[in-house]
């Protein structure tokens, strides 16, 4: 059973995806499911609380901006990754801990004007 309704997109966003389709022959409902069904399966497990693990990756306009962070989230950051490119963080976070602070850091990281993103690793929690 399929619920139909009317989205508004940036235009620049439907190009890209009209692009897609004609370039994969699949169809545009059909990408925005994936696309949809991606997004929320990633952020089910920010939305869900339980014990996760993963990698949340930084970028942001600028240096410097998630040096505080990086320190008051350390009980769940195992390994971290920072890079400079063209003077813009590029970083990666492996953290493991409750869902609850992982989303905790990843509200963070778009508070301080970064854009993030969690891959989570695992199973979808329900
Ligand atoms: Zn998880
Ligand atoms: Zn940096």
């Amino acid at each position: 059973m399929k619920k139909r309704f009317g989205v508004s997109i940036e235009e620049s966003l439907a190009k890209t995806l009209e692009v897609l389709s004609n370039q994969t022959g699949v169809n545009r409902s059909r990408l925005i499911e994936e696309a949809i069904k991606g997004y929320l399966e990633d952020h089910s497990h920010l939305l869900v609380p339980h014990d996760c693990k993963g990698i949340l990756v930084a970028h942001c306009p600028g240096t410097g901006q998630l040096t505080e962070v990086t320190e008051e989230y350390r009980d769940i950051i195992v390994a971290w990754l920072h890079a400079h490119l063209n003077d813009e963080c590029m970083e990666a976070f492996f953290v493991e801990g409750a869902s609850t602070k992982i989303r905790g850091l990843y509200s963070e990281i778009l508070r301080k004007g970064c854009r993030g993103r969690y891959i989570p690793v695992g199973n979808i929690p329900s």
